[in-house]
């Protein structure tokens, strides 16, 4: 097995360097963590990479019915090569909602789904957090009531990446606020142009929209477009938070890191600045840790282990990169961080700014921790004083 993945990866670098300019740790010109381009050109950016994605699908990479360890295999290399870039909307679409509907989805909602949203022919935004219930995912309100064959749902979700661009939506609603929380839930999959749907793009302080509100006013969804069970919405949101767990561990190249940071050292003479020398190596070291921890990752699955509640430990892990990176960056730049001295430096404000907003996505820092202690660790569980009591009846 890892012969044939190593032979995989090898093929898979080959046709990669057809089609693409090697980077050669070279340092990227963008450090950003999040974008911020105006809407037209985000669109662009978007359309250059389901145009790349269509290219891998169609030469049987990127998604087309690869095992997911031979996908990250594949994603790792392809880090080897500049791409047209990243977007959160794509990267949802591909590593988190196909694989969702993929597990939960009728034979019509996978042929509706699964291969345009891994082709790039589809995106799908994630409609999960409320402006009251983000951690505690499990508490949401947005309503959901059978009426015949349709549903009809009003609510507020929040914080919806690409929202503004996405043509679908995975939805987790409630549909019996009589039982405990968890146990009243219901997915579905919501076309985004359905009437009552308004979304409403959110201005973060890195400057660009990556998210949105989206409010839901007597929005009709047929039952056919019902993701999973009636009352089965928690085991599908599980499914998906497992995927987006994985994958933002695995999503080790987003924003600068040690090349563009030694880069800007070089050029601006600070590299024997002890305390520069200093956070330099620890991102050098976490970059390292990264890629090995994602191998022992990868070798215990090869090895038949699921990998469970590892994915937190990635999550946490890489987030706190990010903040190390934004440390280092402040060390390296000085002033230059807080004034643009036109010399290109003023960049990394964008991923100072930005690197906060991945210690809350997918689940904060704290809520990772809770996960590790309680399910990898076994220490005692946290006290919950909702367990049991009908959701209608917790206090709000
Ligand atoms: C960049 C970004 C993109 C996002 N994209 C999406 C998206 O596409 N779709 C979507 O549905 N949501 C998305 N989210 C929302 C995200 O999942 C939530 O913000 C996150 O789960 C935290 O929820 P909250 O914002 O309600 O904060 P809260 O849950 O209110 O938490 C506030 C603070 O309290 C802490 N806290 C809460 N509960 C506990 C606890 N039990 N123990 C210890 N500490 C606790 C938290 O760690 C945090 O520091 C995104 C968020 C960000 C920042």
């Amino acid at each position: 097995m890892t012969e044939e993945l190593d032979e995989f990866t090898e093929d898979a670098r080959a046709w990669l360097a057809e089609r693409l300019p090697r980077r050669d740790g070279a340092p990227r010109r963008s450090v950003a963590v999040f974008h911020d381009l105006p809407h037209d050109e985000e669109r662009a950016l978007i359309e250059r990479i389901q145009a790349w994605q269509r290219t891998k699908f169609d030469a049987g990479y990127g998604g087309a019915g690869l095992p997911p360890l031979y996908e990250e295999a594949f994603a790792e290399v392809e880090r080897e090569f500049e791409t047209p870039g990243q977007h959160e909307l794509t990267s949802v679409s591909t590593a988190l909602i196909a694989p969702t509907v993929q597990m939960f989805g009728t034979a019509e909602q996978k042929e509706l789904l699964v291969r345009p949203l891994l082709r790039g022919d589809a995106l799908a935004c994630q409609l999960f957090s409320e402006p009251s219930a983000g951690s505690d995912l499990a508490g949401l309100g947005t309503r959901a009531v059978r009426d015949g064959d349709e549903w009809v749902v009003t609510g507020q979700k929040v914080w919806s990446s690409g929202a503004q661009f996405a043509g679908w939506g995975e939805l987790i609603t409630r549909t019996d606020p009589e039982v405990p929380k968890h146990r009243g839930l219901t997915a579905f999959l919501l076309p985004m142009d359905s009437p009552g749907v308004d979304v409403r793009p959110l201005r973060q302080m890195s400057g660009g929209s990556s998210f949105c509100e989206v409010f839901l006013d007597e929005v009709r969804i047929p039952d056919t477009l019902r993701l999973g069970d009636v009352g089965g919405g928690w085991a599908v949101t599980l499914a998906t938070l497992g995927f987006e767990r994985g994958h933002s561990g695995a999503n080790a190249d987003l924003g600068g890191g040690f090349a563009e940071l030694l880069d800007d050292a070089r050029r601006l003479g600070r590299v024997n600045n002890p305390e520069v020398r200093r956070l330099l190596a620890e991102v050098w070291a976490a970059e390292k840790v990264a890629v090995v921890s994602a191998q022992r990752d990868r070798e215990s699955r090869l090895a038949g282990r699921e990998p469970g509640p590892l994915g937190s430990l990635r999550k946490l892990a890489w987030a706190q990169r990010l903040k190390l990176v934004s440390e280092a960056a402040a060390a390296v730049l000085g002033p230059r961080l807080v004034a643009d001295f036109g010399d290109g430096s003023y960049r990394w404000t964008e991923h100072v700014l930005g690197a906060p907003g991945y210690r809350i996505a997918g689940g904060s820092d704290e809520v990772q921790r809770t996960i590790i202690a309680e399910r990898l660790l076994g220490l005692p569980p946290e006290p919950r004083a909702d367990r049991g009591v009908a959701w209608k009846d917790i206090p709000k």
